[in-house]
């Protein structure tokens, strides 16, 4: 039975697609952005045991040289988190599809649909398949939040089959400033970008938007360009994200917060290109 690192599941979201949806968060992740606001899941733990000596619950322990998490004793207060310096998290149950829909299936009457994030959830994608599989025979919607980084136009895992669309970030406009972000080429999000709009399974574009160098403005031309051909017959949501402090990492809290004027003209910019649902949050 394959098993997938998840941090957490959150029940019931509004912010994770269209209506209620419950929302699962994998750990680990094949992008390092600078702005990421939960940089404790891109790596998975290394078990150098610096946080079991924080813990104020004794919720974590060392057996066999591997950390231990103790899910009843723990208080959520996030200490663990504050003092891993290896960007990762401590409060990792793996799981495989068939028992992440055990631990969600009671939400079935309350939820239209199913959404995966992380970290990156396609690197764990047999058990994403396995999880939606299930959901569709139950009739849930399925959604992917993904960095872009999987090649969906040779879809290895037939992730495609079982999902109803990617909420697909496009980080930055050009090679030079994806890598100086992410640490990843762009080529592979651009390609998907195009292709997911060719086979209707384009859920929505996010950009996080920050002043200054990522130059925003030239995202939204590229991204509207690629989209060209769809967007007149397609209504594609463009989700412009304000860059927040929250949970980034101290050594890249520099970047600046966007005022409501910048936004409002990033928003202006992507109607002009042709976009007609475009959402600020
Ligand atoms: S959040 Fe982390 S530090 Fe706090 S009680 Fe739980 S395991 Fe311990
Ligand atoms: S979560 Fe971080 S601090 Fe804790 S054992 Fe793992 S690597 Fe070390
Ligand atoms: S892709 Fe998302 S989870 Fe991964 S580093 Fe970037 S912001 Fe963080």
């Amino acid at each position: 039975m394959i098993k997938a690192p998840v941090n957490k599941i959150i029940p019931s979201s509004v912010v994770d697609g269209p209506g209620n949806r419950t929302a699962v968060f994998f750990q680990s992740c094949n992008f390092n952005c600078r702005y990421c606001h939960n940089p404790e899941t891109i790596n998975m733990c290394i078990s150098c045991g610096a946080c079991v000596k924080t813990c104020p619950a004794g919720a974590l322990s060392i057996k066999d040289g591997k950390v231990v998490w103790d899910e009843k004793k723990c208080c959520g207060c996030d200490t663990c988190i504050k003092t891993c310096k290896h960007n990762s998290s401590p409060k990792i149950t793996y799981m495989s599809g068939i028992e992440i829909w055990e631990k969600i299936e009671g939400n079935l009457p309350f939820i239209r649909g199913l959404t995966v994030s992380g970290g990156e959830c396609t690197l764990q994608a047999p058990v994403v398949r396995e999880l939606f599989t299930i959901a569709k025979q139950h009739g849930l919607g399925t959604l992917l939040d993904s960095n872009g980084s999987y090649d969906f136009r040779e879809d290895p895992e037939n992730l495609l089959d079982v999902s109803d669309g990617v909420m697909l970030d496009v980080k930055a406009d050009n090679e030079e400033r994806h890598m100086w972000l992410t640490n990843h080429s762009i080529d592979i999000v651009l390609q998907n970008l195009e292709y997911l709009a060719s086979v209707d399974k384009l859920e929505e574009i996010r950009t996080v938007c920050i002043p200054g160098g990522l130059e925003n403005e030239k995202t939204i031309e590229v991204v509207a360009d690629i989209l060209k051909p769809y967007l007149e017959k397609k209504n594609i949501r463009y989700k412009l994200i304000k860059y927040r402090h929250f949970g980034v990492r101290e050594e890249y809290r520099n970047f600046v917060e966007p005022d409501e004027a910048y936004m409002n003209s990033l928003k202006k910019l992507a109607e002009e290109k042709g976009f007609r649902n475009i959402v600020i949050i």
